[in-house]
């Protein structure tokens, strides 16, 4: 079965239509389905090989409109903060082998409920975050007196006023849940000075776990996408891509970053946890 499915999509602050055809990483019209997922197909592309679903988030639902830090959210996010506080201090950890960060301007993308600024800004660092979810935002300003942008990070906001500005950008398991990470990452690289630095973590595709998921689907001709299930979600913010070492070093590589290093704080296999510095022009 040949699927062409095509989205609206939201980019760059204008309606498009999106044609998952078009491979999200290298842009040649080469990919094709490869395995068809609960509520998704999962796009391969025969140039680079590439894999990401056929979903994309519709930013407009995000539009302020009263608040949404309910009695019941507010009980569950403050429910996760211990587990993501775990990660985040070794976030921190890892950061603090390259950057002292007090003084330092700093950008999260991706920021959730705020947790990594707010550790940032207590080093004594100039913490900013985005963050599209409103409900986050919302908690983030409650819990932690901490402003975080809507706006994301292509946007004009952060373009026009914010170029080479920062001396550290963190994109903490983000980059695997934005609609298109080539132009995401394009536009966080411009915001660093030369010579600043770039951290990063999202799913590595080469781990074991995402192996034995392929090979689960294949031997049961598609009836199993139990596992692939798993790493892939149609829900909004849920995983739309996943990177093999080799693709995400090229991208980084292109972007205007070299990579000078990889985690020591995180153990963890099935992750990628790289750290970039801004090359000087
Ligand atoms: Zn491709």
């Amino acid at each position: 079965m040949v699927h062409v499915y095509v989205y609206i999509a939201l980019k760059n602050r204008g309606m498009s239509v999106y044609d998952f055809n078009r491979c999200k990483l290298c842009g040649k019209n080469s990919a094709t389905v490869k395995y068809q997922l609960k509520q998704m197909a999962l796009y391969a592309c025969a140039s680079c090989d590439f894999h990401y679903i056929d979903v994309l988030d519709d930013l407009l639902a995000e539009q302020p409109e009263g608040s949404l830090l309910t009695e019941r959210a507010r009980t569950f996010i403050e429910s996760k903060l211990p587990q993501n506080s775990i990660q985040h201090k070794k976030n921190l950890q890892f950061v603090q082998a390259y950057v002292a960060p007090a003084g330092k301007h700093c950008l999260d993308i991706g920021c959730g409920a705020g947790l990594f600024p707010s550790l940032l800004q207590q080093t004594g660092a100039v913490a900013r975050g985005i963050e599209p979810q409103q409900i986050f935002r919302e908690f983030s300003l409650e819990k932690f007196q901490l402003s975080i942008n809507h706006q994301l990070i292509d946007d004009h906001y952060w373009q026009k006023s914010y170029a080479e500005y920062f001396d550290v950008v963190t994109l903490w398991d983000t980059l695997e849940h934005v609609n298109f990470p080539v132009e995401t990452l394009t536009a966080a690289c411009r915001l660093i000075k030369p010579g600043g630095h770039l951290f990063l973590d999202t799913p590595s595709r080469d781990s074991f776990f995402y192996r034995v998921s392929e090979w689960a689907y294949r031997l049961s001709r598609g009836s199993k996408p139990l596992l692939l299930n798993s790493l892939y979600s149609a829900k909004p913010y849920g995983h739309k891509q996943i990177f093999t070492t080799a693709q995400l070093t090229a991208l980084v590589e292109n972007s205007g970053v070299t990579i000078v290093g990889r985690s020591s704080f995180h153990r963890s296999r099935n992750k990628l946890v790289i750290v970039c510095r801004k090359n000087r022009a």
